[in-house]
C-alpha cells in the first residue's frame, strides 16, 4: 500500500512545522533581510520581540507572559545564524513559502520537528507581532 509521508499528512491537516537553521549554515547572511518578522539573527546576537515589529513597551506574549518588548533574549546559537521561533510565522500572512529557505544557498533552513503550529496559530502570531 502506498504510504503518505508524515509531513504531507501534517500539511493536509493544516499543521506546519517551524523553520530552523542547521549547523550547515555558511553565515552568508542572505536570509536575514528576507524575513518579514525580523526573526533571523546572526550567531551570538541577542534577539528581541521589538526588532522589526510594531511591539513596544510592556507586551503580553502568546504564552501569557508580561515582558518588555525590548527585553534581550539569549542567542539560540553562538556560531551560525538562527531563527527566534517566537517570531517566525513561517512567512504565513506574507508569502507563499518560507523566504529564508527560498534564498538559502545551502538549503539549511529546514522544518523543525520540535515545533508544530497550525496556520491559524501562525496568523495569530503574525497579528501579535504586527498590530
Ligand atoms: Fe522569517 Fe519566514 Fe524564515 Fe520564519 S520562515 S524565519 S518568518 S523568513
Ligand atoms: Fe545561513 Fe542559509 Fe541564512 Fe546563509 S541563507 S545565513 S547559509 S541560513
Amino acid at each position: 500500500m502506498l504510504k503518505r509521508c508524515y509531513i504531507c499528512n501534517l500539511k493536509q491537516k493544516n499543521i506546519v512545522m517551524a523553520i530552523m537553521i542547521t549547523d550547515e549554515c555558511i553565515n552568508c547572511g542572505a536570509c536575514e533581510p528576507e524575513c518579514p518578522n525580523n526573526a533571523i539573527y546572526e550567531g551570538g546576537a541577542e534577539w528581541k520581540y521589538s526588532d522589526g515589529t510594531t511591539l513596544k513597551g510592556i507586551i503580553t506574549t502568546l504564552d501569557g507572559e508580561d515582558i518588555l518588548a525590548d527585553k534581550p533574549f539569549e542567542p539560540v546559537d553562538m556560531d551560525v545564524y538562527f531563527i527566534a521561533h517566537d517570531k517566525c510565522t513561517e512567512c504565513v500572512g506574507f508569502h507563499d513559502e518560507p523566504q529564508c529557505a527560498a534564498v538559502c544557498p545551502v538549503d539549511c533552513c529546514v522544518d523543525d520537528p520540535n515545533y508544530r503550529e497550525t496556520e491559524d496559530e501562525l496568523l495569530a502570531k503574525k497579528s501579535f507581532l504586527h498590530l
